[in-house]
């Protein structure tokens, strides 16, 4: 079984005490040491996800796997991707600053995104990365000014709408024909009319699509292949430039519930050689370097969110909401998206789930619920409920909504477990206020 087709991370055990551990960590005692609420992240299970990756692609020697950073980003999980090979797609200055201090080689970084900056593409251009996927027309004037002034010639990926539709939420379907991503493929000519003619700071080397995330089907993987390369003998006949390499972009979904039901890496990785192998003997092309952007698959299940349990209301001849000490700012997912999440109460791992009840966040939303309709076993006040699968999408979209504090995020390994990002602090918080000088003389400030 992948990784990604199991809803706990991989060293999840239960110990004599009944209480949930993972990477050798009893989350009882995380929860003393650290507080809560706290993000925790095995390191097993990334590195696992990353081999599954690396073997399942073994048999296509020209692939770079680039971890889509918007997942999950700080310099403890670059120092990790750095030892396992991956490069990394970002889609911001902090995104790329962050694998800058991490002291990651940059020459492995790739920049995303609709609406890039000035200073980003000149963070990018400065930083020398080693791609760029170009989205618009805008950004192709730009990047090609850009470079010019900084005697750089850079190689870029043209972001191509496939017109793929995958069966996700519609917030993440990005493959579509109407999204706001990438360039329509009637637009493509003129874009490689422009660089041939103008833009001699551009080298164009492929193209790139990224067709949704959380995706179960395969076949759009396969399709995705075969638009692509379609379109790279198109371009090769009309244009005569061979485009040697195609970004894939990411994707692969993971279960977050029993309901889902993701395809394993290797599963899609044999789809996708398949349709390379198909497309290429079809069009006569040799085959490409391919770039694959995952990200949730990778981050995903290796992250949970522990709590602490508050308070209850018995809704009369209803609902019983069980309060926990985080929710909509540790983990928008449920309001934004209606993700659905499983989770265990730490301290009652064994215990029999008899209770029918729905897990309210603590801010002040009614959409703050983390899980409706969950059967646990007797949640009462400072039990511990650990969330699976938080790892992608939840730090990463963390806000400080009601004023309330980023939890610590703790890497583990071997019942060994260390601060990745620390608990901010009510003085992180009011770091960046200023009370501008007409008005500070009406308070009192406390020094
Ligand atoms: C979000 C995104 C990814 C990663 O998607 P996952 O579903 O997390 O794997 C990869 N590439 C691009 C361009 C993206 O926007």
């Amino acid at each position: 079984m992948s990784v990604n087709q199991g809803i706990k991370p991989i060293t999840t055990e239960i110990n004599e005490q009944g209480h949930l551990c993972i990477g050798g960590c009893d989350l009882v005692e995380l929860a003393e040491k650290y507080d809560t609420p706290l993000y925790i992240y095995d390191e097993d299970t990334i590195r696992s996800m990353c081999h599954e990756y690396k073997k399942a692609f073994a048999k296509y020697e020209k692939s770079n796997f680039m971890f889509a950073s918007k997942a999950f980003m700080t310099k403890a999980l670059c120092a990790i991707l750095k030892e396992e090979g991956f490069g990394l797609d970002t889609v911001s200055g902090g995104e790329m600053y962050t694998a800058y201090s991490a002291g990651f080689d940059m020459s492995h970084v790739l920049l995303n995104g609709n609406n890039k900056s000035i200073d980003e593409l000149e963070m990018a251009l400065d930083y020398n990365i080693g791609r760029y996927s170009v989205d618009n027309f805008l950004e192709l004037a730009l990047l090609d000014n850009l470079a010019k002034s900084k005697n750089k010639v850079v190689d870029i990926f043209l972001r191509i709408t496939p017109g793929i539709e995958c069966h996700t939420h519609e917030y993440i379907q990005t493959g579509h024909l109407d999204s706001k991503f990438g360039f329509d493929l009637t637009q493509l000519d003129e874009a490689i009319d422009l660089i041939k003619e103008q833009y001699n700071n551009l080298n164009l080397v492929g193209l790139h699509a990224h067709i949704g995330s959380q995706i179960f089907e395969t076949q759009v993987y396969y399709d995705e292949v075969g638009v692509i390369l379609k379109e790279i003998r198109r371009i090769k006949e009309v244009h005569n430039i061979h485009l040697e390499e195609i970004n894939l972009g990411g994707g692969l979904g993971i279960t977050y519930t029993e309901a889902d039901m993701p395809p394993s890496v290797e599963t899609i990785a044999d789809v996708i050689i398949r349709s390379i192998d198909v497309h290429c003997k079809e069009y006569n092309l040799e085959h490409p370097t391919i770039y694959l952007e995952p990200g949730r698959s990778i981050v995903g299940t290796a992250g949970v969110t522990i709590y602490t349990i508050g308070s209850s209301k018995q809704v009369p001849k209803g609902r019983r909401y069980v309060a926990v000490d985080g929710g909509m700012a540790d983990n928008p997912r449920p309001s934004m998206y209606q993700a659905k999440y499983t989770a265990v109460i730490a301290n009652k791992a064994n215990e029999e789930c008899d209770e029918e009840v729905t897990i309210a966040g603590r801010y002040c939303e009614s959409g703050d619920i983390l899980i409706r309709d969950i059967k646990l076993p007797h949640p009462e006040e400072g039990d511990i409920l650990c969330v699976f699968n938080t790892g992608a999408y939840g730090y990463s979209m963390s806000s400080n909504y009601n004023r309330t504090l980023r939890p610590a995020a703790v890497l583990v390994k071997n019942a060994q477990s260390d601060i990745i990002i620390k608990r901010e602090t009510y003085e992180d918080l009011v770091s960046d206020d200023e009370i501008p000088q007409r008005l500070s003389s009406n308070i009192m400030i406390e020094s």
